[in-house]
Parts: structure tokens; sequence; C-alpha cells
């Protein structure tokens, strides 16, 4: 069995999780104004609680918190580092991440085989996945696999190799990921992955610029796992990392940021094949933001490094407490003969749904 076959073993066997694991349900209802302020109350302490955050409302301060972070020297081993990207195994901005995290811990490049900018948090479950062997530009290897950066992420900390890891890193991306591009960005949702999979990760990206130089990126990536590593990061919490295009010289410095807005200018453009067809591209002008102080966006346009903390509870907290209030009585007379015929689908489809929720179900 040579080396790598040892470092890594495939995931037959491995526990699977359990879909409803944490589901929690909630019943909707009118309540009387005190009740609904309590019940109010009562949430976003159960949502603060959840996120591992001073708890709303609570008296005493702040609320002690355990952290998995502990200085560097006091690993009794060096940290593994998980290294993805979304632009590819071949780009230039994973091995610049990799060699700037190789000082600090035993790096491992899981990556897609090709570009898959912006194909956000998408998995790849109704085909297999092939994972290659790569030798990377430094030398070392790395491996591709023919999906999403979060099939990149699930295989490292599903099983593909046997050891877990510390940390993930996804980038070093060409392209600013700020504000609203979060949404979009494969880089961030790598990071997302990890994180699902309880395991510290941050995403960091470099704005565009005509000569490409990932010098400072390299810098930053290295401060910022020093950091996760040592102070820990909590359960949904990531970083995202963002670097202007300047040398280290030009550079203003670190800035701890909110998500920006970002402002599209996509427009649909329509053409016609050579064979006389239709077709579609989504373009425009290049995207821009509103430069609010305090934004990722003000500290790029500023030259400064924008550092801006990211959860995965996406709640939103105002229409949490107004959605309560809306009339949600189900107009089950509503529904004609033929509506219920149609959202019915036939035995055949019926067998298909019937096998997949047994499948679920193992
Ligand atoms: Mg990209």
């Amino acid at each position: 069995m040579s080396a790598t076959q040892r470092r890594r073993r495939t995931a037959v066997g491995l526990p699977r999780p359990t879909r409803d694991a944490g589901r929690r349900v909630t019943e909707l209802g009118h309540d009387r104004p005190e009740m609904a302020r309590e019940r109010a109350r009562t949430e976003r302490r159960d949502l603060d609680k959840e996120r591992g955050e001073p708890l709303a409302g609570a008296r005493g301060g702040k609320r002690r918190l355990k952290r998995m972070g502990r200085p560097l020297d006091a690993w009794s081993t060096r940290p593994r580092i998980l290294v993805t990207n979304d632009d590819g195994i071949e780009s230039h901005g994973i091995v610049a991440l990799k060699r700037a995290l190789d000082p600090i811990g035993e790096v491992v490049v899981v990556a897609p085989e090709s570009n898959q900018s912006a194909v956000g948090h998408q998995k790849t479950l109704s085909r297999p996945l092939r994972v290659r062997e790569r030798t990377l530009p430094d030398g070392s290897v790395g491996y591709s696999v023919d999906g999403s950066p979060t099939d990149a992420v699930s295989l490292g900390l599903l099983g593909f190799f046997e050891e877990p890891f510390d940390l993930v890193a996804s980038g070093i991306n060409y392209g600013a990921n700020l504000g609203d591009d979060l949404t979009y960005s494969g880089t961030v949702s790598a990071a997302m992955e990890a994180v699902i999979n309880s395991t510290p990760a941050f995403a960091i990206s470099q704005e565009y610029s005509e000569r490409v130089d990932f010098t400072l990126a390299g810098i930053a990536a290295a401060r910022v796992a020093r950091n996760i590593l040592e102070h820990g990061l909590r359960r949904g919490e990531l970083v995202n990392v963002n670097v202007p295009a300047v040398s280290p010289d030009e550079c203003g410095g670190i800035e701890v940021t909110r998500l920006g807005k970002r402002v599209y200018q996509d427009q649909l453009i329509g053409r016609v094949d050579p064979r006389g067809l239709p077709y579609y591209w989504i373009g425009g002008p290049p995207p821009s933001g509103i430069g609010l102080p305090g934004t990722d966006f003000h500290a790029i346009v500023n030259r400064r490094i924008s550092v801006t903390p990211v959860h995965l509870d996406l709640t939103g907290r105002r229409l949490l407490r107004e959605l309560p209030g809306w009339d949600w009585a189900l107009d089950t007379a509503a529904v004609s003969e033929e509506d219920a015929a149609v959202a019915r689908p036939p035995a055949t489809e019926q067998e298909r749904f019937a096998e997949e929720s047994q499948l679920e179900r193992r």
C-alpha cells in the first residue's frame, strides 16, 4: 500500500447523519400581546443560546462559552488544514494559499478539477464523484474532484482521508466576495460546508486586478488561520476575508467589517447561434457596491483587508416576530378536484418517490 493509499480510505461503513436531527417544529398561532412579547423574548434567547451568543435580555454579563482554539504551541500535533477553492485545482490562488499555510500545519489540497466559480453551495447527489491525484505546481500532491467546492470539502471531511481536519481554508479566490456575493460564491460555500460539518473555516478572496499578485492575500491567510486555530470559532460561524489588489506596503491593515450591499448590473444578452437557434447569456457591466463605513466594501475601497464574521443562521429576526401575527388558516376548501388531481403524480412516479423515501430513511 502506497503512502497515498494509507492516507485515505473509502467512506464505506461510516455512520450516516440523521436528516431530522435538531429539527424543531413551531406551532403558529395568535397570542395576546404580552404572550407574543414573552414568546418573542424566549425565541430570541433560544436562538442566542443555539448560536452561542450572550443571551438576549440576560442579566449578569456575557455567557461564558466553550472554545475549541488554543495557542499553536499548545497543540500536541501540527493542525491539519484542508485547502480548497472554487477556481479549480489548477488555479494560482490555491497554490498561494497552500504555501501560505504550510508553515502553520499539515496542508492537504482537494479542489474541483475545473473552475466552479459562482456555483454556490451545490452538492452532487445524483452521480458518483471521481477523484484524481494531482501534482501541484510546487511539486506537492493534491486531489481534484469532478464536482463542486462543496463536494471537495465533503470528501475531505466525510472520510476520504484517514485523519480529520482542524481547519478548512477556501481560496484564494480571484475576485472579491463581498456583501450579497456570498449567496453565489463557491469559495464561501466551501467554508460553509465545513462549518456544517463542525469544522472551523474561512474563505479568502482577492479583488480583481490586471496584474495578479497573491502575496498580500497569502500573508492575510496565514494571520487568519493562526487566529482561528488559537481562538476557535463557535458553532455556525465562519470568517470571510477579502483582500485589496495592492502590495503589502500599500495595504492599510486589517479591518473587521460587516457585510455590505452589492449592486449588480446584470443584463440578459440574447443572440442567435450559427444554426439559427436563440441562446441567452447573463452578462452586463461588473457589479459595484455601496461603500458605507464599517462594511467590507468600504474596507476594500480604502485598501484595507476586510475580515467579516459570518453566521449560518439566516433567520429573519424581524419576520420571526411578525409572521405569527399573519393569517395562517389553510384554505382547504379552495382546492378543486382538478388541482388535486394535478398535485398527485402518476402511479409510476409514486413508486419512485416511495423508493427514494425508503432510501432516505435507511
Ligand atoms: Mg472563483
